[in-house]
Formats: C-alpha cells, structure tokens, sequence
C-alpha cells in the first residue's frame, strides 16, 4: 500500500512540478480530477463550493442545483474543508466521514464531482487549507477556464476575516446564495471599494439585482430565494435527540449517519 502510495507521488510530481513541494492543496485524485469531462462550454465553467459539510444537507444541495441551472456548469466541485480556520475550536465529524456523506450526496449528479483538493497528502483531511490557496490550486488545474466560488451569504459576511481575501476576490468570480434576513447591501459593504470597477467600466449583462458588484476582473453575483432555512447544526442536533433527520439531508447521507451513529454523541 505504502509503495503504491509512494509510486502515485513520484507520478505526480513528475507530471505537476507546482505540486512538488509546494503549499497547493489537493493530491493526486484531485490533479487526476482536472480534465475529466466533456466540456459544455469553451472555456469550461468549473464551480468551487467548499464548506465543513457536516453533514453536507439539502441546504446545500438547492443553492448549488439552482447555481447550476443559472450558469450551467461543467462540473461543481464540493470541497469538504479539512479543518475551516474558522471552526478550528468547534468538533467536526472526521474527513472521510464528510467526504464519504459529500460522494453520496454527489451520485445523481453527474457533473457534481466530491473534491480532496483539501485532503492533504495522507487524505487525512487534518491540515489546515485556506480557500485562496484553494481556489489557486484550482486556476492551475483549471488554467484557462472559468472559475466559480460558492458560497452562502452568512458566510460572504465574514469574508474579510479570511486569508487575503481582497485577492481571493479578485482570482474567480463568485455567486452567493443570500440566506434570509441578509440584505444586498450588506453584501457589498464587505467588498473593499478599491477592487471595484468603475460604474462605467460596468460589461455584465445580467439584471443589476442578480450582481452584487463588478470588480475589476471579476463578478460576484446574487443568487435570491434558492435557500432553504437547513444547517448542519440543526441536522446533527436532531441526529443526537434520535430525531428523524429525514427532509434535512438526501436519503443516502441521511442512511449513511443512521448506518455510521454520526452525531449519537455531540461535543
Ligand atoms: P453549521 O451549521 O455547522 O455552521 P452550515 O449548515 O452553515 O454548518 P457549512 O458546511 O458550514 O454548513 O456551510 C458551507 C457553505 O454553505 C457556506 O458558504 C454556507 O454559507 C453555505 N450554506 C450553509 N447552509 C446553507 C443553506 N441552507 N442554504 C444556502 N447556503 C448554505
């Protein structure tokens, strides 16, 4: 296993020099996951949604299902974070518990790929990863297509507390599922006003209440009304009150906690 293991490395390595040594996230099946469709589009429309997905819930699923109807995706990576800096204090379910409820989750689609670009080298999913090193490990993956980052509003909120996050924004483009209670502008107010574009620099053709601002480079767009009130904390609550969590998660995650006694015993 080891010697495989080594074999897989040296093969790496030898096909990704930026690999080699280098602080890039991901290992070998996240580089092997590069390339792998049929494009649709010319450049490809590959989308980043990353999270601690745990468990990854129907929330999660309808804002990247309504994400993918509108901008029609190539493939919709779901990156289950190794350790988010900003649970580091909170208890998460292992790695390859989450990574295993995210493949579920992914089956029916065939264009929603489970990532290990945060899995580390071991696949051990302990290191910590910071989403801009992500999401430039994906622009190398992906040289030349366009890149998406999902995420929710809650989240988008705390985005200047994330790793250079004024670059972050300007490396890919960014679609947010609002969450109720979040207006727009308390959407924009986070964006630094230097990294957006001049209103006459404005090229996006979509309705301005589907953008929430133009950036030089980028776009970071709004998606209204696709979320649904689920979070991974109401799931694991009502798994350790033995309470059905059916509704709350696809059948094959909601199968794979009862089968695993996921969250029986909450820290
Ligand atoms: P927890 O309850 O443990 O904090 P969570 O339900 O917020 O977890 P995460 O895995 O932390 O789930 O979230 C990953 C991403 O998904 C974040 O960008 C978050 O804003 C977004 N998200 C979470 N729940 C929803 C939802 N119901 N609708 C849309 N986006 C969501």
């Amino acid at each position: 296993m080891k010697m495989i293991r080594e074999r897989i490395k040296y093969v790496v390595r030898r096909l990704d020099p930026l690999w080699a040594g280098s602080t890039f996230p991901g290992g070998a099946l996240a580089i092997a996951q590069g390339h792998r469709t049929a494009a649709k589009h010319h450049p490809r429309r590959i989308a980043i949604f990353g999270g601690s997905f745990d468990p990854i819930h129907n929330g999660h699923l309808s804002a990247a299902r309504a994400a993918d109807r509108r901008f029609n995706f190539d493939e919709l990576h779901f990156i289950p974070a190794s350790r988010p800096p900003h649970k580091l204090k909170q208890h998460l379910a292992p790695f390859p518990h989450r990574f295993a409820m995210v493949s579920l989750a992914c089956t029916e689609h065939p264009h929603f790929v489970p990532s290990l670009a945060e899995a580390g080298e071991d696949f051990s999913g302990t290191q910590l990863h910071y989403s801009v090193d992500t999401v430039r490990y994906f622009r190398h993956v992906y040289h030349g297509d366009r890149l998406f980052f999902i995420i929710g509003a809650d989240a988008f909120l705390d985005i200047p507390m994330w790793k250079e996050y004024e670059t972050l924004l300007t490396l890919c483009d960014f679609i947010i599922a609002n969450r109720p209670g979040i207006r727009p502008e308390a959407l924009r107010l986070v964006i630094p006003p230097d990294v957006i574009a001049r209103p006459d620099a404005k090229k996006e053709t979509e309705p301005p209440s589907q953008v929430v601002a133009q950036l030089h480079k980028t776009t970071i767009y709004l998606l209204e009304n696709v979320s649904s009130d689920v979070s991974a904390t109401d799931v694991r609550r009502q798994a350790h009150k033995g309470q059905s969590i059916h509704g709350l998660v696809s059948a094959r995650v909601e199968e794979y906690i009862l089968k695993q006694g996921l969250y029986r015993d909450l820290r």
